[in-house]
């Protein structure tokens, strides 16, 4: 017979896929001796049963749940329905942790009759009440559907009426007044008086969980998160205890290291005489941790002891929630923390250093996704300093945001689609915001603490975040909110420095953030493991250093055709097009050699010893030419040329279908004083920068587009001779030449080209387009209607398309490797640059892949991880 139902005794933490993660945790922790309220949990195979038998517990389940209560009512030495009352919570818990996302119904099992006892027995019939108040306001809302806000109303009716600011000023009068009003209202939504019955009421409640793995948001963040809506989720069901009993009690939640900085310190935040998640609804302020050694010391080395317990048993930062019963202490769930980027480094490097995980596990566990955050804006801090500082909250999560203002979601997502950059305002977000907070570039909210949805879910998304930030009156109706004096409404700029917390009026500009010491780290021994050499496309002086910055070792692809478009550049350019004889074209490239030398000669300095392949001119000439009338008349001035002569050449070069036109070793072939210029520059600006600097640069000439041996043959020849000439004593040693894989015929013919190759660089992005037959600046339409239809699940310029290019990929490694051994080969397309693709890369057996600047941090850990 299957088993739907177990008792935290008898579960384990490798058990999540059955008792979701909250289960499988609370299991561990009881097995390990730590003081969690019995339980049991009820697997997420009932939860699909539940599914299939629309939408009923079926008599097995029953009878498993019957007996697991009647295990816990001895167990506790309570009944559900006699005394001492039962009272449980029932508590969703997911596969996969998702915050938030399901409802939690707590205090269960209470009803006008017990709730006297449990007063007397308590010693405080206030407490009880409050109890019932809050189980009749949460049951009703996630069971029976009725909004939360009509209980709110009435609550703070209440309060308003005797001018009492807090929940906690209500006496038992007020209380009995609350319940009766709370239970006309669920009588007048339903027709039914509230549900009595404690077994009803926990089935009910269960059902309730199992029907909101299908509510909206949680499908929204399953599709946001990718997680499958099959997996269902589980249902805890757990003896409560109590933060709201007394003075002495009180409920919490706690990270084991400072979830922003990593910082090993407790971090979290407690309330005392307060329930479930009174802390992170931003009602009252929560005072941090530390504050709980003075207050109670013995509870906090408790709590100090089993965080120390937990972090070392999961090997990992716990994001932990605890309640205090008259100064006893309960752990109620544990799971990995979610971290910052720049956390999860500093906790990576520390745990290792510290022994508690191995380096190669470090490496593999950790998100390559976060690698990207780090580098995330800064703003600059000149500006900073002269910015008008309008207000500071907690700084919940870091990086730079600077926008317009918008009040909710809907909006923000509207803006985000105009093209505004946009921060979110709330008062406090909710799952509901999620959309709204993916559209905006940072996160500011009124309320809630550090452990708050805004902050958890902006961290998440290695989002900026202000919470908490208290001087902040917003009136979302009218769309504006108000900061002391000043007003600010829709659409007006601000901008948040999630490392503060301060708030400044206006736009900012941002720069790149800096990188610490535990980031080098870290990419070190990702280095350690790769067996792929991580180099940079960069075209400029400026690229190069930055991506030698980031790490790159060398540059696997510069193109030359950027460098022609600067300042007065694109005029000699262009009078080299109009020329109409080979001398004509020669005197234009002499004026034009300069520039790519020096150029050159900057990037050869840079990237000092490391390979700089640069890649001979690509793109048809007309690229160079102007568009409009306008422009040929501008041009016509500049060159002293008459307008129709330019508009012919113009006509002359016009392609139906440039990028299978003239372009690349064709181009090379039919103007050879092109490609001749460009090695001549080459070769002289290495020569310059050895004899200046005193090593030597290891340039690569490239040759774009070959199809056909000859095309290599031949330019290869022309290349070689220059060299020779150039370098006659070999000062640069042997110069590599080699050629992109580009063209699909050319991996099928890889053999032969490769006799004339040192090197193949797959260029995926023509390779891509022109093995699918996708125009690659048109395709954007009909991937997006692909992948709607389920032909395509991914762009595949962006994730390589491993079943077709990756076959060809590896027929031309194969092939290339039989044409020439000692064959080096790499690959420089955008797909690089993306982790999935490095992985696959890294199986082909490549030497090197080479992508954008910015994505070397990323690519580097990537090749690690896959190596790793
Ligand atoms: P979520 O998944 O949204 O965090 P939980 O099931 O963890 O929901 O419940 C939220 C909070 O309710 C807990 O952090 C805890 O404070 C409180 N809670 C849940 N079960 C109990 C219990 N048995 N006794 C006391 N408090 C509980
Ligand atoms: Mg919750
Ligand atoms: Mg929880």
């Amino acid at each position: 017979m299957n088993k739907y139902v177990y008792n935290f005794a008898e579960g384990n933490k490798s058990m999540k896929k059955t008792l979701g993660g909250k289960g499988a945790n609370l299991a561990e922790m009881t097995n390990i001796g730590l003081s969690v309220p019995a339980g049991f949990t009820i697997t997420t195979e009932a939860c699909n049963q539940y599914f299939k038998d629309d939408n009923a517990i079926n008599s097995a389940i029953r009878s498993q749940i019957d007996e697991a209560v009647s295990q816990l009512e001895l167990q506790v030495e309570k009944s559900f329905g006699g005394s001492p009352c039962l009272l449980v919570s029932v508590r969703s818990g997911s596969v996969i942790s998702m915050p938030g996302m399901m409802d939690t119904i707590l205090n269960l099992g209470l009803n006008d009759e017990n709730v006297k006892d449990l007063g007397e027995r308590t010693g405080s019939m206030r407490f009880s009440l409050d109890c019932y108040r809050r189980f009749i306001q949460m049951y009703s809302n996630v069971v029976l559907e009725i909004p939360m806000y009509h209980f709110e109303s009435i609550l703070v009716d209440t309060k308003e009426r005797d001018g009492l600011q807090s929940d906690q000023e209500l006496s038992v009068d007020h209380l009995h007044a609350i319940i009766q009003e709370y239970k006309r209202l669920v009588l007048r939504e339903t027709g039914r008086q509230f549900e009595q019955s404690p077994k009803e009421q926990m089935y009910a409640a269960i059902e309730a969980v199992f029907r909101s793995w299908n509510n909206e948001r949680a499908k929204i963040y399953r599709r946001i998160n990718s997680i499958s809506d099959k997996l269902g989720t589980a249902v805890n069901v757990q003896m409560m205890v109590f933060g709201n009993l007394s003075d002495a009690s009180g409920t919490g939640v706690l990270f084991t290291r400072n979830p922003s900085t990593g910082e090993n310190v407790l971090y979290g935040e407690y309330l005392m005489n307060a329930q479930g998640e009174d802390v992170v609804a931003g009602i009252r302020t929560p005072k941090p941790i530390q504050s709980l050694q003075e207050q109670n010391p013995a509870v906090y080395d408790e709590l100090v002891d089993s965080a120390q317990l937990l972090e070392n048993h999961y090997s990992d930062m716990q994001d932990i929630e605890f309640t205090i019963e008259n100064g006893k202490f309960y752990l109620l769930q544990t799971r990995n923390g979610k971290r910052s980027a720049a956390a999860a480094v500093k906790i990576a490097v520390d745990f290792v250093n510290a022994g508690i995980i191995k380096k190669v596990d470090a490496i593999k566990n950790f998100d390559a996704n976060q690698i990207d955050q780090l580098l995330h804006p800064e703003f600059d801090k000149e500006k900073l300093a002269a910015a008008k500082e309008l207000t500071i909250g907690l700084p919940a999560s870091p990086g730079a945001a600077t926008g317009q203002l918008f009040f909710d979601a809907k909006s923000a997502e509207k803006a985000r689609e105009e093209g505004k950059q946009v921060i979110l305002v709330r008062m406090e977000t909710s799952p509901e915001d999620i959309s709204g907070m993916i559209s905006s570039n940072g996160v500011l909210t009124a309320r809630g603490g550090m452990t708050s949805h805004a902050a958890v879910v902006a961290r998440g998304m290695g989002k900026c975040c202000i919470s908490g930030c208290i001087d902040l009156e917003i009136e979302e109706e009218n769309r504006i909110m108000r900061i002391g004096d000043l007003e600010l409404k829709e659409g007006d700029f601000i901008s948040l420095d999630g490392r503060t917390g301060k708030v400044y009026l206006g736009q900012m500009e941002t720069t790149s953030s800096s990188i610490s010491e535990d980031f080098i780290q870290l990419m070190a021994w990702s280095d350690e493991f790769s067996k792929l050499t991580i180099m940079a496309n960069a075209d400029t002086p400026f690229d190069a250093s930055r991506a030698k910055g980031f790490g790159a070792k060398g540059i696997g692809l510069c193109r030359t055709e950027h460098m022609f478009f600067e300042g007065n550049r694109i005029t000699d350019m262009r009078e080299m097009i109009m020329a109409d004889t080979e001398k004509g074209r020669k005197i234009a490239l002499e004026k034009l050699y300069p520039y790519q030398k020096d150029d050159f000669k900057a990037i050869f300095k840079i990237m000092e010893t490391y390979p700089v392949n640069i890649r001979l001119l690509d793109p048809p000439l007309h690229e160079f030419l102007p568009k409009g009338k306008e422009e040929i008349q501008e041009m016509a001035k500049a060159l002293g040329m008459a307008f129709e002569q330019i508009e012919k050449v113009v006509e002359d070069l016009h392609e139906v279908n440039p990028m299978m036109g003239l372009r690349g070793c064709r181009l090379g072939l039919t103007y050879p004083e092109i490609y001749e210029m460009q090695t001549k520059a080459i070769i002289n600006a290495a020569l310059e920068a050895k004899r200046e600097e005193g090593f030597v640069p290891t340039p690569e000439i490239m040759i774009p587009l070959v199809g056909n041996e000859l095309e290599l043959a031949k330019l290869r020849t022309l290349v070689e001779r220059l060299v020779a000439e150039l370098d006659p004593d070999q000062e640069l040693g042997h110069v590599k030449i080699g050629t992109m894989i580009e063209v699909p015929r050319a991996c099928v013919v890889a053999d032969k080209i490769a006799e004339y190759a040192d090197y193949f660089s797959f260029g995926t992005n023509d390779l891509t387009q022109m093995t699918m037959g996708f125009s690659r600046d048109d395709a954007g339409v009909f991937i997006r209607r692909y992948r709607e239809k389920g032909i395509l699940d991914y762009d595949p310029f962006q994730k390589l398309d491993q079943e077709g290019v990756g076959a060809l990929m590896r027929m031309a490694i194969e092939k290339g490797k039989q044409g020439n051994a000692s064959l080096k080969i790499g690959i420089c397309g955008e797909q690089a640059g993306d982790t999935e693709s490095l992985r696959f890369i890294n199986t082909l057996g490549l030497d090197y892949a080479s992508c954008s600047p910015f994505r070397i941090p990323k690519a580097r850990f990537a090749a690690g991880q896959a190596g790793a």
